[in-house]
C-alpha cells in the first residue's frame, strides 16, 4: 500500500551531513506511518529531524513546507517546527527516487506520553484554532489532496466494511459512516473550508513543563472544512487512555479542547452541529485503516498504534449520543444548542393523537415492534427523524430521484405561487409535460389523462377498457394490488383475499402469478399465459366478455418478482385475441426504477394498450396519469361524456412531472439505477451463497432498483420464513436501515429505494443485511 523509503540510520548520517557541517552519529530513527524520520544530533549540538517521505508522497512536501514557511512569517507565532535549509533530490537505499528534507526539533514530551490536564486540552484547542486563523488565506498548487486521511471523503470506508468480523464493531463503524453519508456530506458545502493540518494525533503534538510547545508533521495537510481539524484532534483527545473512555469524561475532554478552539476561531452552529459526526467518522476511518493496514503490514505495529483507543472512543461516543455530546460542547463553548421547533410534539405525543383522530385502518410502519419513526425531514436516500439522526430509506419508490430533490422542490413552489388552476384553461406547463411524457414512450402511446393517484389511473383505465372494448370482466394476477377503489380492491387479489377482503367478484379473472420461482410452471411464461383462455372462457360463460388484462410489467405486492420468461408477450397476445385490452400497471416500477429503461414493459418486447403511472411520477407530489392510444381515449362514455378530474392535471403537478423527468436525464438516473441495482443484487447473491449466512435466502431477485429477497425455512420445501423476514426488517430498522416485506406470504424483503441510491448506500444496506441475516439466524 505504502512505498516507505528504504533509509539505513548509516545512510541518514551521511545525508543529514549534506546539512550540517562535521561528522554526524548515526541518527535514531523516530516513528512514523509512511515516511522515514531520523532523529539528527548536530556537532554543536542542536536536534533537527531528518525527513524523508514516502516515495510516492515526495511531491507534495512542497506544501507542507510552504505551510511551514507560511506559518513562521504569522505574527501569532505557531507553534511549528522551522524547516531548515534546501530539499535535496535523492535515491533510496533500493534505487528510488525521492527527495530529503530537515525542520528543526522541538523539545519536549509527545503528547501520548504526556499527561493531559484539562488546561492542556484548552491550549491545544487554541492552538488549532489559531492555526486555522493563520491558514485562513494559505493557498497551494497542491493542497487539493484526495487521500484516505481526508475527512471530507470519509466514505471511502463504505468498500471496507466486510473487513469487521465482530458484528459490534461493524455496525459502530457502520453507523459512523450512515451518519456522516446522510448528515455530514450534504453540507459540506457549506462549511468554511481552507487548508488544515489535517492529523494533530497525540503523536504530532509535543508537550513542555505542562504545556503545548509544538504541532508538526502537517503530511495530511490538505483543503478541507476547517472544523475537521478539529474532530480529528478530538478523535486523540478523547483516546486519552488516562480517561479509561469514560462516558462523561470523553465528552468533557472533547469539550475542553473545543471551548478552547472555539475562542480563538468560534465554531458555527452547523459546525457544531456537525462535530459529532465528523470525530466519529475520523475514528472509524482510523479503525477501518488499521484493520486494512494489519492485514497488509502485520509487522508494522504503528499502522495499529491507536487502533484500540479508537474503538474505545467510539463506543463511549455511540453510548453518549450526539444530542448530550453537542449540549457538553456547547455548554464549554458558551454557544446556544438549537431550539426545538416550537409546539412540536414527541413521538408519543403524536402517536396517542394519531390514534384518536386518524382512522385506525391506517397502518403505522414498526409499531408492532414498539419503534415506530417519527421523521421530520428528507433528502436523497436518507430519512431524519426528530433527533436528526439519519435512516437509509431503501423502501420508498415514491420519493424517486431522491426526498425533497431542490429541483423538484423549486418547480412546485414557484409554479404554486404563480397560478393553480385545472385543465378548463389552456396552460402552456400542462401540454409540455404531456409532450414530454410521451417523448419517453413508443407510439401509440401517445395521449395523456392526467389524475392524482395510482388507483384513479388504474380506475380511469378500466371505464376507458370497458367503454373501449364493450366487455366488463377484467383478468388479474394472483396477489396483485392495483388500488384503493371499491373497484380496485375487487379486482386486486392481495386485498379481496387478505383479512378483511370480501372474496373474488364474479366479474374478476385471477391467473397464477408467473413466478419463476414458486409457480407451477417455473419459467414457461407462455404455460402461465394459457390461463388467460380460461378466464375468457369464464367470462363469456357469465354472458360477458372480457374488457382488459391488468398486469404489473414487474410484480410488487407479489414479492419483487420478474415475471416468467416470455409470460407478458403471450398473456398480452391471448389477451388481445379474446378482445381485451392490455393494461400495464407500472405505479412502481415506472421512471427507470428497472435500470434497463425507463418502462418496465420495454425489455419484455410489448407495448400496452394503456399504461397507469404513480407513485414516483411526482416524487411526492399527488399525481397520477393514463397514457394510452388515441383510439382508446377517445372512447371514454362513447366519446360524448366529459372526463374532469379537478386537481388532476393542474399546473403546479405539471411542473412538478416536467422536474421529475428532467432530473432523471439530467442525472442520469436509469443507468444509476441499473448500476447500483445490478451491485447490490450481485452482493446479495453472495449472502445467498454463503454456506453459512445464505441457509435462509430463497431467491434474490429484481431488475435494476427493484430487488427482493426471499427467505424461506428450508431451500428445499421452500416454506416461507415470514418470521424471519420481519425480524431482519426489525433488526435493520433499529440499525437505522429502512426495509419492508412483501408478498403472499410477506417473506419476501422488498428493495426500492429511491433511484438516485448511491455506491456508498448501497454497500451500507449489504452490510446491514448481512448483519441482519446473521442476528437472525436459527
Ligand atoms: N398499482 C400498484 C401496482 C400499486 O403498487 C399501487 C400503490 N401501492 C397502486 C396501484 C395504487 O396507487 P395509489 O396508492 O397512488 O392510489
Amino acid at each position: 500500500m505504502h512505498s516507505r523509503p528504504q533509509i539505513s540510520p548509516e545512510r541518514a548520517a551521511q545525508l543529514a551531513a549534506e546539512w550540517f557541517e562535521g561528522q554526524l552519529d548515526a541518527p535514531a530513527e523516530l516513528d512514523s506511518y509512511a515516511d522515514r524520520n531520523f532523529l539528527v544530533r548536530a556537532p554543536d549540538g542542536t536536534k533537527a529531524v531528518l525527513k524523508v517521505p514516502n516515495v510516492e508522497l515526495a511531491e507534495d512536501i512542497d506544501l507542507q513546507i510552504a505551510i511551514l514557511k507560511w506559518l513562521e512569517a504569522r505574527p501569532s507565532a505557531p507553534l511549528v517546527p522551522r524547516v531548515l535549509g534546501p530539499t535535496r533530490t535523492i535515491e533510496d537505499d533500493a534505487g528510488r527516487p525521492t527527495r530529503a528534507w530537515m525542520v528543526g526539533w522541538i523539545e519536549g514530551e509527545l503528547w501520548f506520553d504526556a499527561s493531559p490536564t484539562p488546561a492542556l486540552r484548552e491550549e491545544l484547542g487554541a492552538a488549532l484554532g489559531q492555526l486555522a486563523r493563520d491558514l485562513e488565506d494559505f493557498r497551494h498548487p497542491g493542497m487539493e489532496r484526495h487521500f484516505a486521511w481526508n475527512l471530507a471523503e470519509a466514505n471511502w470506508i463504505a468498500e471496507e466494511l466486510h473487513r469487521f468480523e465482530d458484528p459490534a464493531r461493524a455496525e459502530l463503524v457502520c453507523d459512523a459512516l450512515m451518519q456522516f453519508q446522510g448528515r455530514v456530506l450534504p453540507r459540506l458545502a457549506e462549511l468554511p473550508t481552507q487548508v488544515i493540518h489535517g492529523d494533530a494525533n497525540d503523536k504530532n503534538l509535543a508537550v513542555a513543563e505542562g504545556r503545548l510547545v509544538g504541532v508538526f508533521d502537517f503530511g495530511d495537510a490538505c483543503w478541507c472544512p476547517a472544523v475537521c481539524d478539529l474532530a480529528i484532534a478530538l478523535a486523540y483527545a478523547a483516546m486519552d487512555l488516562r480517561l479509561g473512555c469514560a462516558l462523561p469524561e470523553v465528552a468533557a475532554a472533547c469539550a475542553q479542547v473545543c471551548a478552547g478552539y472555539h475562542g480563538r476561531r468560534p465554531l458555527t452552529a452547523l459546525e457544531l452541529d456537525l462535530l459529532y459526526d465528523l470525530l466519529r467518522a475520523r475514528l472509524a476511518v482510523s479503525v477501518t485503516s488499521s484493520t486494512r493496514a494489519r492485514e497488509a503490514e502485520p509487522d508494522n505495529a504503528y499502522v495499529s498504534a491507536s487502533e484500540q483507543g479508537a474503538w474505545s472512543v467510539l463506543e463511549a461516543l455511540g453510548a453518549v449520543g450526539r444530542r448530550a455530546f453537542t449540549a457538553t460542547v456547547a455548554e464549554a463553548c458558551g454557544l446556544a444548542l438549537a431550539p426545538r421547533v416550537p409546539g412540536a410534539r414527541t413521538g408519543d405525543e403524536l402517536l396517542a393523537a394519531r390514534r384518536r383522530r386518524l382512522g385506525p385502518s391506517l397502518s403505522l410502519s414498526y409499531a408492532s415492534s414498539g419503534m415506530p419513526l417519527y421523521i421530520r425531514r428528507g433528502e436523497g436516500s436518507w430519512l431524519f427523524d426528530e433527533h436528526d439522526q439519519a435512516f437509509l430509506d431503501c423502501v420508498n419508490n415514491v420519493c424517486h430521484v431522491g426526498h425533497c430533490h431542490p429541483r423538484v422542490v423549486e418547480a412546485g413552489a414557484a409554479q404554486m405561487a404563480r397560478l393553480n388552476t385545472n385543465t378548463r384553461y389552456l396552460h402552456e406547463g400542462l401540454v409540455d409535460y404531456a409532450e414530454a411524457l410521451c417523448a419517453t414512450l413508443p407510439a401509440p402511446l401517445e395521449v395523456v389523462y392526467l389524475v392524482n393517484s395510482g388507483s384513479e389511473a388504474n380506475e380511469l383505465a378500466l371505464r376507458l377498457a370497458r367503454d373501449y372494448t364493450g366487455g366488463f370482466d377484467v383478468a388479474v394476477l394472483d396477489a396483485a394490488y392495483h388500488g384503493n377503489t371499491g373497484n380496485l380492491v375487487d379486482m386486486s387479489p392481495y386485498k379481496f383475499d387478505a383479512p378483511g377482503g370480501r372474496g373474488r367478484r364474479e366479474w374478476v379473472h385471477v391467473l397464477p402469478t408467473p413466478d419463476p420461482y414458486r409457480g407451477a410452471h417455473g419459467d414457461d411464461g407462455p404455460a402461465y399465459a394459457a390461463a388467460l383462455d380460461a378466464a375468457d372462457a369464464a367470462a363469456r360463460g357469465r354472458g360477458s366478455r372480457l374488457a382488459a388484462l391488468f398486469c404489473e410489467s414487474v410484480l410488487g405486492c407479489a414479492g419483487q418478482v420478474v415475471p416468467a420468461s416470455g409470460f407478458l408477450a403471450a398473456a398480452y397476445a391471448r389477451a388481445r385475441a379474446a378482445g381485451a385490452v392490455c393494461i400495464a400497471d407500472e405505479v412502481q416500477v415506472g421512471f427507470g426504477r428497472v435500470g434497463d429503461g425507463m418502462w418496465a414493459f420495454e425489455a419484455e418486447g410489448v407495448v400496452p394498450d394503456i399504461l397507469t403511472l404513480g407513485k414516483p411520477i411526482g416524487n411526492g407530489h399527488p399525481l397520477g396519469a393514463v397514457v394510452t392510444t388515441r383510439a382508446i381515449a377517445e372512447a371514454l362514455g362513447g366519446g360524448r361524456m366529459e372526463f374532469f378530474c379537478t386537481f388532476g392535471g393542474n399546473p403546479v403537478s405539471a411542473a412538478v412531472g416536467a422536474a421529475v423527468l428532467a432530473v432523471i436525464e439530467d442525472e442520469g438516473l436509469v443507468a444509476n439505477a441499473r448500476d447500483t441495482g445490478s451491485w447490490l443484487r450481485g452482493a446479495f447473491e453472495q449472502l445467498a451463497a454463503d454456506p453459512v449466512l445464505g441457509r435462509g435466502i430463497g431467491e434474490v431477485r429484481g431488475r435494476g432498483l427493484f430487488i427482493g429477497v426471499e427467505l424461506v425455512e428450508d431451500r428445499s420445501t421452500k416454506r416461507p420464513d415470514a418470521a424471519r423476514a420481519s425480524a431482519i426488517v426489525a433488526h435493520a430498522r433499529a440499525r437505522g436501515v429502512l426495509l419492508s416485506t412483501d408478498g403472499p406470504a410477506r417473506n419476501v424483503i422488498k428493495i426500492k429505494p429511491p433511484i438516485c441510491f448511491a455506491d456508498v448506500e448501497a454497500r451500507i444496506l449489504a452490510s446491514t443485511l448481512a448483519r441482519a441475516l446473521s442476528a437472525t439466524m436459527r
